[in-house]
């Protein structure tokens, strides 16, 4: 017990706890959660109910790959969109990519400018990731001291000049530093040779696009990636797995003790190259949406643990980056207010539950980033929490989202699961749609 009086009860016949689903009433002080107790248990005098029936009570989401883009790129999204869009879609943590706002999340100075930016648009708990450069190394320790929660590095162009790639030898000095005190090093494998070796072909054609991103470049970047982790004995972390080739590789090396964890992304894991319409650049990403093979492969390895968690990578652009042609539309996906019911459309299909997907978009990724406070449903977590309706279906129309631009690839889909509400520190911050005013706060690493 916190010491402070519970002032809300929030029921449901289904709470997804860390022990499974089961009716339950959750019990909050103070924005912490102070008891998980039977459905059935006497609500405080004082204390607020609220019954949420049959809807599920999901702990809520934490997506620690998100493009925000602010300052500098703010007409592609923004803190204040992005986390609107956010605790639409049931997140309620969101750690912030350090490229494509300018400027970069390289130093302390620019992290200074990030937070004061974000701090009062911010509708969900934001943090941010620090950017592992060829030229800052000497800022990382700094970095990580002023709170960011790691450090992200390309292995190949990364798109925007300001954030040039690392290659090996880089690599393995980046790497060595932070593992010198005991950080994170997320990593963007693609294989800047491989790349390119491949055949690079303009136009509409998204298999032209594919064959320009081989697997290949990821298993041999992943390959190394986890050669430098084994020897320099770090932790690192693959973003946005597409190829489901490199999984063997990682089993092993989970298996050895080498200290890899590794995130897919719903783009992967519910969309197909095989439907991609010719032209159709809100589809692409780097690395790109693969073959239906592919992606059945990449949910075995969900299911078998090789893959820890889903997380969104929403990396948008305004709508006249998204020319007809692969080869120059800026590449990056939509999907910030989605995941969640695209994940759970997918994963009810192949026979997981709801358990599942909390483990996958909330505990895993809150532990990712250390995150002690959030990720799941119990005494002396924060008290944040998705409400879905699970068998509720909805159609995705583009207008409704709260994106900045409204370009997604997922369009006109239908999907299983409405987020009814969405719950930050015991305070509801949306509601069927409907957002309450910025009470996010900004977070740094636990230490
Ligand atoms: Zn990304």
């Amino acid at each position: 017990m916190s010491g402070v009086d519970v002032n809300l009860v929030l029921r449901s016949t289904r709470v997804v706890t860390p022990e499974g689903t089961r009716p339950a009433a959750v019990a909050v002080a103070g924005g912490t959660i102070d008891a998980v107790l039977p459905y059935d248990a006497e609500v405080p005098a004082g204390a607020r109910l609220e019954d949420f029936g049959d809807d599920v009570l999901l702990p809520g989401l934490v997506d620690t790959h998100v493009h925000v883009n602010d300052p500098g790129r703010t007409e592609w999204e923004g803190f204040w969109t992005a986390t609107r869009a956010a605790a639409a879609g049931g997140i309620t943590t969101l750690l912030d990519m350090p490229l494509n706002s300018l400027p970069p999340t390289t130093t302390v100075e620019n992290l200074r400018t990030k937070q004061q930016v974000a701090a009062p648009k911010a509708h969900v708990d934001t943090g941010f990731w620090g950017g592992a450069l060829p030229s800052n190394v000497k800022d990382l320790r700094p970095l990580y001291d002023a709170g960011v929660f790691g450090f992200k590095c390309f292995l190949s162009p990364s798109g925007v000049e300001e954030f040039p790639e690392l290659d090996q030898e880089q690599l393995a000095r980046s790497m060595a530093e932070i593992a010198g005190f005991g950080g994170l090093l997320i990593v963007h494998a693609e294989d800047p040779h491989h790349l390119a070796d491949a055949p690079q072909r303009s136009g509409p054609a998204y298999a032209d696009f594919l064959a320009s991103r081989p697997r290949d470049a990821e298993n041999t970047a992943i390959e190394g990636l986890i050669a430098h982790a084994k020897r320099l004995n770090a932790r690192v972390h693959v973003l946005h797995l597409s190829s489901s080739d490199a999984l063997p590789l990682i089993a092993a090396a989970k298996r050895e003790g080498v200290r890899v964890t590794v995130e897919s992304c719903p783009h992967f894991l519910t969309l197909t190259a095989e439907e991609v319409p010719d032209g159709a650049t809100e589809f692409k990403c780097c690395p790109p949406i693969r073959e239906a093979a592919n992606q059945d492969t990449l949910w075995a390895g969900l299911a078998d643990g090789i893959i820890d968690c889903i997380v969104s990578d929403h990396s948008p652009c305004t709508t006249d980056l998204k020319t007809p042609d692969f080869a120059s539309a800026w590449g990056g996906i939509s999907s910030l207010q989605l995941g969640l019911p695209a994940i759970w459309t997918e994963a009810r299909k192949r026979g997981h539950s709801l358990d599942d997907v909390a483990r996958w978009m909330s505990a895993a990724p809150a532990e990712l980033a250390g995150l002690s406070r959030k990720g799941a449903i119990e005494a002396g977590r924060d008290a944040d929490f998705a409400v879905l309706a699970p068998e509720a279906t909805f159609t995705v129309d583009p207008a409704e989202l709260f994106h900045r631009n409204q370009v997604t690839a997922y369009a006109g889909k239908t999907l299983h699961g409405v987020v009814r509400s969405s719950w930050l520190r015991g305070v509801r911050i949306a509601s069927d749609g409907v957002l309450a005013e910025p009470t996010g706060r900004l977070l740094e690493r636990d230490r």
